[in-house]
């Protein structure tokens, strides 16, 4: 071999890579991956975020119309399918009774008052891009828009029954991206323990509820003048408490983001 041939491992008069240079280039093109691969997911992301709104928005003015067509009383923001007349926006699995079938199904969410005359196209409408859990449903309606005051450990509240009682509708929470680890998530949704508590605290954590942190370390939430936020979480506890990494009581103390949820949900009646 010529020393000409020795220095570029090629002979003269070959066109193919030689190993060292197929190396050399696949090792680029996995560091060129490696640095793009982040922002394409932010940007996929980005984009799933988009949807989640447009589809949260879609459920609010579904829900506002559901209002205006039945003199101004708005639907039940809880899901026992087996609360007879209760209007519920979905119907749903709770607790009982035991081995309830509709749980999880695309019949629970048909069985609801919106689908009939207001969102009645598809089922997805209700599913967030980014929640990638088997629920058919990522959505809740707040507890403070016509849900059920229960005599159990989440909240003392007098829920607002129409339209009309809103006041302030551009500071008033109706639906947020919420996750269970159950076939379904629990009834009327309230992120708050106890909305009325001196000392507010992030609901306890159960496996068929709980806050999500799904877009970005943020969620989105819908008000009731129809308008769509993104609330990307200020509190590195917020984030783990919606994973599931921590309990309520180590989430709550001097939480900036609790402070803020609980603005979007006080003030009933006023
Ligand atoms: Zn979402």
């Amino acid at each position: 071999m010529s020393k000409q041939q020795q220095n570029t491992g090629r002979q003269i008069g070959q066109t193919g890579f030689t190993l060292i240079e197929l190396l050399v280039t696949i090792s680029i093109m996995a560091t060129l991956m490696s640095m793009l691969l982040p922002s394409l997911n932010r940007a996929r992301e980005a984009g799933q975020r988009v949807v989640c709104r447009s589809n949260m928005r879609q459920l609010t003015i579904a829900w506002y119309m559901y209002a205006t067509d039945n003199e101004d009383n708005l639907c039940s923001a809880d899901t026992k399918w087996n609360d007879k007349g209760a209007n519920h926006w979905v119907g749903d699995g709770t607790l009982l009774p035991p081995g309830n079938p509709i749980g999880g199904t695309k019949e629970a969410i048909k069985s609801g008052v919106l689908w009939r005359s207001y969102t009645g196209r598809s089922t997805e409408l209700y599913k967030c891009k980014t929640d990638g859990s088997e629920l058919l449903r990522s959505y809740s309606i707040s507890r403070t828009m016509n849900g059920k005051t229960c005599n159990c450990e989440h909240d003392n509240i007098n829920p607002f029954k129409t339209l009309g009682q809103i006041s302030r509708p551009a500071e008033k929470l109706v639906i947020i991206d919420a996750s269970s680890q159950d076939r379904w998530i629990d009834g009327s949704f309230s992120p708050i323990r106890d909305i009325e508590a001196e000392v507010p605290e992030w609901p306890l954590t159960k496996a068929s509820h709980n806050i999500t942190a799904r877009h970005g370390e943020g969620c989105n939430i819908s008000l009731a003048d129809l308008h769509c936020e993104y609330w990307k979480w200020r509190d590195r506890r917020t984030v783990k408490l919606a994973n599931w990494e921590i309990d309520p009581a180590e989430a709550s103390p001097g939480n900036v983001d609790l402070e803020r949820m609980v603005g979007l949900l006080r003030g009933l009646g006023q």
